[in-house]
């Protein structure tokens, strides 16, 4: 494998990054991951429009533009002869003393990768996935996506302790998101329903795309928070991200959701999401 590292198409096994890096020393770093099927990218816009969102709050200039972006990214796919996988798109603050302040203008090390993976062959779409609740430990800023990911390592432990695919966080009585992915219920009279945008969750671009549809499609939509016994109780539960496009959820601590299969509406948002990708090559 090939992978972009400050500057330079090296081969991935072998790169490396200086000590000294703030992204090593702090977690001082953004990055993004996106998801390429058959050649083409999937929501590729709305990440790199992320990943400059994500630079501004914390203050680091974006090293490049969109066009030099996308540049990196072709490049990088037809290195490693990616038709299906994952990008995944790191920027850290750079070399640096250590020392908490940063000093101005320093160059930020941009590093890319690429997994081969078919997103889109996942054996929970069929079989669903078992989800464990507990309590968010995350900060403040969970709008921004940060390398700094210790709380979602740990969470990604205990599912794997409790035999299950992922953990839906909690705070204040409300499911927030996944470790890594957006959390989405169906209501028992059909409501498609998500949590509201804000400091406490990513947006998620699959988050985005899938409203768009289930819009589209005439589905009542609703972005608000919900507890673990409504996600219990409800018709459909499903989970969104980029490196999964949607895995229907069918257990919820140990216990079933509706029948325990995937649902319908589930399925019709997912087969319509890959009619998205595959009609829609760029964006
Ligand atoms: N929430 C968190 C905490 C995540 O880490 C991710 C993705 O990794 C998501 C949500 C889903 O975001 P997206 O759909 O943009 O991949």
């Amino acid at each position: 494998p090939i992978a972009f590292v400050r500057g330079q198409f090296v081969p991935r096994d072998t790169a490396t990054i200086p000590l000294m890096d703030r992204g090593f020393l702090f977690g001082d770093g953004v990055y993004e991951v996106t998801a390429v099927i058959e050649r083409r990218f999937v929501d590729n816009g709305p990440h790199l429009d992320r990943l400059d969102r994500s630079l501004r709050e914390i203050g680091i200039a974006n090293p490049y533009d969109r066009a030099e972006w996308i540049g990196i990214e072709c490049e990088l796919m037809r290195r490693n002869a990616l038709d299906n996988g994952l990008i995944y798109i790191q920027v850290t603050r750079g070399v640096a003393e250590r020392d908490f302040l940063f000093p101005p203008d320093l160059a930020p090390s941009v590093v890319l990768f690429a997994q081969n993976r078919r997103v889109q062959h996942n054996p929970l779409i069929e079989k669903g996935a078992a989800v464990i609740t507990l309590p968010d430990q995350r900060w403040a800023r969970c709008d921004i996506k940060s390398t700094s990911l210790l709380a979602q390592v740990l969470a990604k432990r205990a599912a794997a302790q409790a035999n299950a695919n992922e953990v839906w966080m909690t705070r204040d009585g409300h499911i927030t998101e996944g470790a890594s992915s957006t959390a989405f219920i169906v209501t028992p009279d059909g409501r498609l329903v998500t949590r509201t945008l804000s400091p406490a969750i990513l947006p998620g671009v699959t988050r985005r795309t899938i409203m768009r549809i289930a819009d589209q499609a005439g589905l009542a939509l609703a972005e608000r928070p919900f507890t673990r016994d409504e996600a219990l109780g409800a018709a459909e539960a499903f989970y969104t991200s980029a490196s999964t496009i949607a895995i229907p959820v069918t257990r919820i601590d140990g216990r079933p959701v509706a029948n325990g299969r995937p649902g319908p509406v589930f399925r019709s948002l997912y087969d319509q999401y890959m009619q998205h990708v595959l009609e829609n090559p760029q964006d």
